[in-house]
Formats: C-alpha cells, structure tokens, sequence
C-alpha cells in the first residue's frame, strides 16, 4: 500500500526496532512507548483497521496473535500484559494499517473494560 507508514517499516524503508517477524507478521517497538514493553503487532499483508477483518485474511489476523504470546515470553512478560486495538479515528487510531498493541513491563492499572 502506496504512502502507509506500517507498510514502508514491514518494507525496510523506514527503520524500526524490530522484535518479531514470520511469513505473516511483523512486530516492532513503538515510537512512542506508553509501558516498558510496547510493541506494535501487524499483519504485514495491509488492512487498514480491524473493520477489514474478514474470510479473506482471516489466517493474517490470527498470525497476529498467535506471535503475542511468543513475543510476551521472549520480553519476559510473566506477570501478564494487554492487547489493544483502536479502530477508528473515535478510538485513537492514528496509524491506518491494522495493528495490535502489546503493552506490559509494569502494573495496568487503569482499564477501560
Ligand atoms: P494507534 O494510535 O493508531 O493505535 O497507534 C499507532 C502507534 O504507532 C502509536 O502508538 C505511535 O506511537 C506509533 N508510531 C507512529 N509512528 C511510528 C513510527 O514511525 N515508528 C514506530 N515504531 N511507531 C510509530
Ligand atoms: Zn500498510
């Protein structure tokens, strides 16, 4: 996808700390951490939010989180983490690339649901 901040840090063109990456998914440090640990978990195939979600990249979406759990274990999350998507401009989304974040590192205090 043309112009897509996600698409050109799966592409190598803009630089990234990357965690993670199979056939399907790449993970990589957020810019802008909100926990010690703070990794952003995309399909590499380009879904603009979880609206797109459907039959046809069903396999992308559930690579995702099949590397949560490897990634949590490989940064030592033990004591548990949060998996967050916002989907919309209403929810916060500001990257139009499908994305999962994984947070964690310290007590999740505060929540939402
Ligand atoms: P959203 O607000 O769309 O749910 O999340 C987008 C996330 O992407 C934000 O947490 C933001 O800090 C992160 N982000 C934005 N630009 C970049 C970038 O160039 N590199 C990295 N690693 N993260 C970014
Ligand atoms: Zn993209």
């Amino acid at each position: 996808m043309d112009n897509c901040l996600f698409c050109k840090i799966i592409a190598g063109e803009i630089p990234s700390t990357k965690v993670y990456e199979d056939e399907k998914v790449f993970a990589f440090r957020d810019i802008n951490p909100q926990a010690p640990v703070h990794i952003l978990i995309v399909p590499k195939k380009h879904l603009d939010s979880a609206n797109e979600i459907g039959e046809d990249n069903l396999e992308d979406v559930a690579a995702c989180f099949a590397a949560v759990p490897k990634i949590a274990a490989a940064e030592g999350l033990s004591e548990g983490y949060r998996v967050i998507n916002n989907c919309g401009a209403a929810a916060g989304q500001t990257v139009m690339h499908l994305h999962f974040h994984l947070i964690g590192g310290k007590e999740l205090g505060e929540k939402i649901v």
